[in-house]
């Protein structure tokens, strides 16, 4: 059994991948610029005091574009760009009208989707295999769904009268770019607000061609803003008097502190958080296609998933095979260059997340716990972690407890189904839960007890548009998705 390699290269594993010639998407296809604007009232502009901030190419480490630093002089503006579009015809425009201008929206995502996939890998560092089939394919899914909404919220809503909110003020992480922007957006519009959008300041690009789709789409100039920058883009969003409505995806830190600041407020607020996800298998669950479910869980987009199912609890009489097949097929991941068709495991977002993660698993390692890690070469350059997987826990240990959001799975055993879903459940988080199981009643019944705004039977990372996705607990509130996630955006009255 292998532990952790000290170097980047090893002999068995090395030299099986060593005339691998790599099937590399054409980065050729997308145009990045050296610098770009915020997009403001449909004008691209330069922030107010002319900051700009650096986004990297996780894959490789080197400078992809400058970017404008957007700063509270930005955010207001962009706010008072929100409220003449919301004022001066959004809030009005003809339901149907709404719902054909998301249409469009979605159906330029679609043509543009090999773009918009190539360049959320360059940008972000995650495999072209997923951006393209799973991020942009469901961003172009989220805007469908939802301009479907646009004209049939009085079905929605039955019995109440559904008015927008206003401007709605957008915060999003890093790790599904796009997605997260379609999450946000496109239940606001369909609802009839407008939006002030801010990106996250490691993956702003696909946001920024987002903007060019708008444009195209010809909606008017101030439905949709977008202000790039970092942390203080967000926190002037967050505490500017003109926004009816905050919707933030990002860390339980973060949000608890932009739910302080709102206390008292009549602001409304959704926050997706973070979340230790539980990913529980039975011994009598078909192992093959669990193994499958855990690598998905922990391993798909390295990790950085909110949702993912960090915490494996394994049914002891099952726990030794399981492990045993979880590591070959871990052996079989290949880590690599993002644009590369044949990448599993991409690239860490960044360096500093890079550097959280190795952190989580040193400390680890020095507390006792074991750490396997397939060998093989990684990339020579750029941001990247072996798919890792700790035993040996007592449970009280920070990478036990804390969200690592990286590719990295702890495992502890369990007897009993009380005992499985008390170890579930041991946790300030409440995202997702999975179970795999044969017996549909333990299903029913552990998803009753288990402490998770999603829970997955048999399968896991399943995410669409009509289901509502939100957390528990110190994983936030509200929920995006589903007929739950348009009411976040609407005020209801009965109707008379
Ligand atoms: P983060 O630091 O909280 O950042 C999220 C967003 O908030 C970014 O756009 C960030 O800007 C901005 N921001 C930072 N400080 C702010 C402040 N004081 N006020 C307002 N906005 C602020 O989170 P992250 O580390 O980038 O993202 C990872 C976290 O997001 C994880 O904990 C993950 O679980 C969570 N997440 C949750 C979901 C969900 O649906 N529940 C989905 C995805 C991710 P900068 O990028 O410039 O810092
Ligand atoms: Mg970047």
């Amino acid at each position: 059994m292998a532990t952790r390699p000290s170097d980047g290269t090893n002999q068995s594993l090395g030299e099986a991948f060593a005339d691998y010639v790599p099937s590399l998407e054409g980065r050729d296809i997308v145009t990045i610029r050296e610098r770009y604007g915020l997009v403001i009232d449909g004008q691209e502009r330069e922030a107010a005091d002319g900051r700009t901030l650096t986004t990297i190419e996780p894959g490789s480490g080197a400078p992809l574009a400058e970017v404008a630093r957007g700063g509270a002089a930005d955010v207001d503006a962009a706010v008072a760009a929100a409220r003449r579009a919301f004022d001066d015809g959004w809030r009005g425009l003809a339901p149907r009208v709404r719902a054909k201008y998301i249409f469009r929206l979605a159906r330029l995502i679609q043509d543009r989707a090999r773009e918009f996939a190539v360049l959320e890998s360059i940008d972000g560092g995650k495999p072209i295999r997923e951006s393209r089939d799973i991020d942009i394919p469901l961003a172009a899914a989220h805007f469908f769904h939802h301009a479907g909404w646009a004209d049939k919220l009085e079905y929605a809503m039955p019995g109440m009268d559904a008015h927008p909110l206003g401007v709605a003020g957008q915060i999003i992480p890093w790790n599904f770019p796009l997605l997260m922007a379609a999450w946000k957006l496109a239940p606001a519009l369909a609802c009839g607000n407008t939006v002030v959008l801010k990106p996250a300041e490691t993956t702003p690009l696909t946001a920024l061609l987002l903007a060019e789709v708008v444009a195209e789409a010809d909606l008017p100039p101030g439905v949709i803003n977008i202000v790039t920058g970092d942390g203080e883009a967000g926190a002037a969003l967050v505490s500017h008097p003109g926004v009816d409505k905050i919707a933030f995806t990002g860390s339980t830190t973060v949000g608890k502190a932009i739910r302080r600041e709102l206390a008292g407020t009549d602001i409304r607020l959704t926050l997706e958080l973070g979340g230790k996800g539980a990913h529980i298998v039975f011994d009598d669950a078909a192992i093959d296609q669990a193994v499958e479910g855990i690598v998905d869980g922990i391993f798909f987009n390295q990790g950085h998933v909110c949702c993912a199912g960090s915490r494996l609890l394994v049914q002891e009489g099952a726990a030794d095979e399981i492990l045993r097949r979880l590591r070959r097929r871990m052996d079989l991941l290949r880590v690599g260059e993002p644009l590369d068709k044949n990448t599993d495991v991409g690239a860490i977002n960044s360096e500093a997340q890079l550097g959280r993660i190795g952190a989580f698993v040193d400390e680890a390692e020095a507390e006792g716990c074991e750490v396997y890690q397939p060998l093989g070469a990684l990339p020579g350059q750029g941001f990247f972690f072996r798919p890792t997987l700790v035993t040996g826990l007592g449970g009280s240990e920070r990478i036990a407890r804390e969200e690592v959001f990286g590719p990295v799975l702890t495992v502890q055993t369990f007897r009993t189904e009380d005992e499985a879903v008390a170890k579930a459940n041991a946790t300030r988080y409440g995202l997702s839960a999975g179970i795999w199981t044969e017996k549909g009643s333990r299903i029913l019944w552990a998803a009753e007890r288990l402490h998770a705004g999603v829970v997955w039977a048999n399968a896991f990372n399943q995410l669409d548009p009509v289901s509502p996705f939100g957390g528990v607990r110190e994983s936030g509130f509200g929920r995006e998705g589903g007929r739950q996630g348009l009411s976040e955006y609407l005020r209801l009255e009965p109707r008379a």
